[in-house]
């Protein structure tokens, strides 16, 4: 597995946004698999390293992964430091995700509303008294100050 598919989420975004942010202050090719580089923290610079076949063994003197087997944001923002064309794909594949996901939403909302427009008189109530008795307390309590009048006395 690379790098890429190693590393957090979390790091991937933040080792993203250094990277946008130029806060990779340099970057050199050691050999084919390996980069090195200084990534601007927060008040210091790291040392990074990574190693491409091995991703494992990649290297950064952060409190986060130093002497751990941990993919960094340092370490995230050097490979995009060296390999531009992936942020760009990360980014795009993390947009169309999301555009996606949302699509993905908006068709079960879509579904939802038409299955209730369906659904018989005794099967809604059922259904709404299941929701206010399993729900949140505050949905239970909303009900009850809306419609039923003896709640206020
Ligand atoms: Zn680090």
């Amino acid at each position: 597995m690379g790098l890429i598919d190693l590393a957090s989420g979390a790091s991937l975004w933040r080792g993203y946004d250094y990277f946008t942010s130029k806060r990779v202050l340099s970057h050199k090719k050691i050999n084919d698999n390996t980069y090195s580089g200084k990534v601007g923290g927060n008040g210091a610079d790291y040392d990074v390293e990574i190693n491409l076949e091995h991703p494992r063994s990649s290297k950064c003197n952060c409190p986060h992964a130093d002497g751990k087997r941990i993919i960094c944001k340092h370490m995230a923002a050097l490979y995009f430091a060296v390999f531009p064309k992936e942020a760009d794909r990360f980014y795009n594949e993390a947009l169309q995700a999301e555009q996606e996901e949302e699509e993905r939403q908006d068709k079960l909302q879509g579904l939802l509303v038409e299955y209730v427009s369906r659904m018989k008189k005794s099967e809604l109530q059922e259904t709404l008294l299941q929701v206010l008795f399993d729900g949140p307390e505050w949905q239970y309590e909303h009900f009850l100050r809306d419609h039923i009048r003896e709640y206020w006395e």
